[in-house]
């Protein structure tokens, strides 16, 4: 056993509990990232939900605002065809009949005019004037619609353009006139602008990339706002994927590519009440998710600080261990070694020879022990003075250990002038080869100023094999006493113990 295996255990402690703080730190951090991850992609996922919930609001507002319209409408229809089949009016002055006929509530700036046709198409009452203009609308689909279906129920029309000479969208909400007998009277009409569509929308707040948009069933778009491009009211959408998602859908919402635009964009819709319209609000994802964007970048930018510094105090912390690891490496190396010699001391003698003794008996393999003294060598001292001691007692160090190589021997100063070696898994006449060795080599040391005669040591060798049976003070005793037999016999030699 050499002086450095009998610390071995400290290094393999520390490293041990720096693979626990790195452990310990990287799944710290691994855990914080994904809490924050976990975190950020909730908050995203509520902004995507409020987003749909503020959109649908909208959808659902228009809505209820066009049905509360389209019931006016259908009121005033009514009041028309029950006016128009009153007898006592038809005997009036026109302007009262006029005002018998068309309600005043129907008179708003976005609504159309309401008209009375006869059955061929021809305009009998109109609420813009109390003369009816002149014009014929046979040809267009409500009353086609009315003439071959006997049903007085409200017939809504598709988007059409009008004729006068604005040209612009709108809608109509009609009802067959219907004789006592059922037969066709004529149709009551009401044009409805679809820039009421821009009126409604005007009032509503959303985003500046975002858009409120009124498509009629077949992919028509009707009115928008924000107004993008003049070019754009008319326009037939009907072959673009979201388009026909949402026919298909009729209400709810989803995020997708937008065709134009070429960003993504939440898409909320649902069709007007039982119009052939549907309203759709698009928000841009870049508005949806701008405020979520700003916290993700500070939040991100504070957890991958947080993540680094705790990374950077593991390392710090990591490269105290170390230094502190190294410095109780030293002071045990210290603790356990003779300064003079750099032998291993009696400390760490004593702790190695127990250790091998016990081994000795699991193994049942023989252990030896040389205790070797310096003859005479008080008188070297007062010849060569302490310094001269002290070099002597460094060659005789070197001597023993170049002799005694094996991993698991040990060569310890036991004190003063005197070594110990322990010999592990070695018999009494492998010790005594060694021991022979050591004798001679030092004989062999060169003569120090004006001596006549070298530096010679005595030996005493003890061993313990399963045939002796004695205890570790024994063989330590034995040993000893070798020793003494040594130097009663002339010094200068080896003696085994019985
Ligand atoms: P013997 O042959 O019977 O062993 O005689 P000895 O003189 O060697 O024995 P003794 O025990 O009388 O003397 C040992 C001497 O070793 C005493 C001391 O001066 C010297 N000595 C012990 N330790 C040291 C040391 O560390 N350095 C030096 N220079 N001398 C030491
Ligand atoms: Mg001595
Ligand atoms: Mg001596």
């Amino acid at each position: 056993m050499s002086v450095s295996s009998a610390k071995s255990q400290h290094p393999i402690r520390s490293t041990r509990s720096e693979q626990l703080l790195v452990l310990g730190s990287s799944l710290l951090v691994i855990a914080i990232l994904s809490i924050v991850t976990f975190l950020l992609i909730r908050e995203r996922a509520n902004a995507e939900l409020s987003a749909a919930r503020a959109a649908n609001n909208i959808v659902q507002l228009i809505d209820a605002d066009v049905l509360r319209n389209v019931e006016l409408y259908d009121v005033s229809l009514l009041g028309l065809i029950a006016a128009s089949q009153r007898e006592d009016l038809k005997s009036v002055s026109p302007a009262i009949r006029h005002l018998a006929y068309f309600d005043r509530a129907t008179a708003a700036p976005y609504k159309g005019n309401i008209l009375l046709l006869d059955n061929k198409g021809d305009v009998i009452a109109d609420s813009a004037s109390v003369e009816p203009r002149q014009g014929n609308y046979a040809d267009r689909e409500y009353f086609q619609s009315h003439v071959n279906n006997p049903d007085p129920g409200m017939f809504i029309s598709p988007p059409f353009r009008a004729r006068s000479p604005e040209q612009d969208w709108r809608i109509s909400f009609s009802r067959r006139v219907n004789g006592s007998q059922g037969e066709f009277l004529g149709v009551a009409e009401a044009a409805m602008r679809l820039s009421y569509f821009d009126q409604l929308f005007n009032s509503l707040s959303i985003g500046r990339d975002s858009t409120v948009n009124l498509i009629s069933k077949d992919g028509t778009l009707l009115a928008q706002q924000p107004h993008l491009a003049e070019e754009l009211i008319g326009k037939n959408f009907s072959n673009r994927p979201n388009f026909q998602r949402i026919v298909k859908e009729g209400n709810g919402s989803f995020t997708s590519m937008s065709d134009r635009y070429k960003d993504k964009r939440l898409y909320t819709f649902s069709k007007v009440g039982n119009l052939p319209l549907i309203v759709i609000v698009a928000l841009s994802s870049d508005e949806v998710f701008a405020a979520w964007k700003r916290t993700a970048v500070v939040v991100s930018f504070a957890t991958v600080a947080l993540c680094v510094s705790l990374l950077w105090l593991t390392w710090l912390l990591c490269r105290e261990l170390r230094r502190r690891q190294s410095a109780e490496q030293e002071l045990a190396q210290l603790a356990a070694t003779d300064p003079l010699t750099g032998l291993a001391n009696r400390r760490t003698l004593d702790q190695a020879l127990r250790h091998e003794w016990f081994r000795a008996q699991r193994s049942g393999l023989p252990l030896s022990l040389l205790m070797i003294d310096v003859d005479h060598f008080k008188a070297f001292n007062d010849r060569h003075g302490h310094q001269g001691g002290d070099d002597a007692l460094r060659w005789v160090a070197k001597v023993i250990s170049t002799h005694v190589r094996r991993p698991a021997d040990l060569v310890a100063r036991y004190g003063g002038e005197e070594f110990s070696v322990i010999l592990a898994e070695t018999d009494s006449a492998g010790a005594q080869q060694i021991a022979d060795n050591v004798r001679a080599a030092v004989e062999q040391l060169p003569l120090v100023g004006g001596d006549t005669s070298s530096i010679t040591v005595s030996i005493g060798i003890s061993t313990w094999t399963t045939a002796s049976d004695i205890s570790l003070e024994q063989l330590l005793f034995a040993a000893d006493k070798a020793l003494y037999q040594a130097k009663e016999s002339g010094r200068n030699r080896v003696v085994c113990a019985d």
